[in-house]
């Protein structure tokens, strides 16, 4: 079975994983970044220390990764099992990622990084890892060279998990929100991530819902952003309850206690009808905003993933439907929207899909 190693890069910790062609994870790792140590070598260090326990984890676990005759990626004839495999490794990270050549343009989790070439970087730590046996054990006689072949942002990583083994399977053309502390943006055009022209397409969370609206981290006004990001939802409800408006969470709230939106949607769930409303208006700016992406693109199909998703059906995903239906024209009125599949897995399954598609070499 062919395998590869998806690694997602987050500016606390990486998480690495083996996936199979059918996209399971197993021999996870997760090491801390280390960025406040050192720069991005050191960075790229980590990410290849993930990359070489993967392996070992997968030796201990008797996987066998090794490629076969007609997946073998370097068509050797003369290759025989004493010899080296290659494994692709894929990274999603996050930022302006220029995707054609493995550089971070600019990353806000890693601040001072401008153009920094991390997949060569990368792969200049997996080459020491050479020759060792990271199969060892049970599988002393295999040596696997993992390469990183790919790296994208790591929304756009997760969007490639999804399309392939996730909520969009079957379709072609997709686009996905993340709903965290900020939110991020995929699109899919005919079966492939796109990139637009300078590789900052899919900033779905920048789309504006209100012109004069609340501040975004970016620095404009009214981006959807500024209303379903974290942060921003809790500071809507803070707001309205600082204004007097009754909530089940006001006691919380004065006993300082921070909010988060699990603690709000779970206020909803419970008949809070303030909570119900911040959902309601929530759902009903992502509604503002899919309906332009729906005109500009006609996907078949929205994926909504994110902690913030988890507020569910009832409270989030038929206020955005309602919001899409009441403003979009007939046919990109009828794009799905639904939930993301793969959850916190979609970073590592999409970072793997990204050794397959992609190559540097
Ligand atoms: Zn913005």
């Amino acid at each position: 079975m062919k395998y590869s190693i998806g690694v997602d890069l987050g500016g606390t910790d990486i998480k690495a994983g083996l996936v199979s062609a059918a996209g399971d994870i197993s021999c996870r790792v997760v090491l801390p970044t280390d960025v406040e140590i050192g720069g991005p070598k050191v960075v790229a260090a980590r990410i290849a220390e993930a990359v070489r326990q993967v392996l070992v984890n997968a030796g201990t676990a008797g996987i066998d990764i090794t490629p076969k005759k007609s997946e073998s990626t370097s068509k050797n004839p003369l290759q025989t099992d004493d010899e080296i495999h290659e494994i692709g490794v894929g990274l999603g990270a996050p930022g302006l990622i220029i995707a054609e050549t493995g550089v971070v343009h600019f990353s806000p989790n890693f601040p001072g990084w401008s153009d920094i070439p991390l997949v060569d970087y990368v792969n200049a730590e997996l080459a020491k890892l050479q020759p060792t046996k990271h199969a060892a054990q049970t599988d002393t006689h295999k040596k696997y060279t993992p390469i990183l072949r790919g790296m994208d942002n790591d929304v756009n990583a997760m969007t490639l998990g999804e399309l392939h083994h996730g909520a969009g399977v079957g379709y072609k053309s997709l686009v996905a929100l993340t709903l965290g502390t900020g939110v991020g943006g995929g699109v899919v055009i005919d079966g492939k991530v796109y990139h637009g022209s300078r590789n900052t397409a899919g900033e779905l969370g920048h789309t504006i819902v209100e012109p004069n609206g609340r501040v975004c981290g970016c620095g404009n006004l009214g981006c959807l952003e500024a209303y379903a990001g974290a942060k921003n939802i809790v500071e809507r409800i803070a707001e309205k309850i600082e204004n007097g408006r009754n909530s089940t969470l006001t006691a919380a709230m004065k006993d300082g206690t921070a909010l988060t939106p699990r603690m709000i949607a779970e206020a909803a769930k419970a008949g809070d009808e303030l909570a119900i409303k911040i959902f309601a208006e929530t759902g009903q700016y992502i509604g503002i905003a899919l309906t332009s992406i729906a005109h500009i693109l006609n996907p078949q199909i929205a994926i909504i993933g994110g902690g913030i998703a988890d507020a569910g059906e009832k409270l989030l995903f038929e206020p955005i439907r309602k919001e899409l239906s009441k403003r979009a024209m007939d046919i990109p009125a009828q794009m799905k929207i639904v939930k993301a599949h793969l959850g916190n897995d979609a970073g590592i399954v999409g970072a793997a899909m990204l050794a397959l598609e992609r190559s540097f070499k």
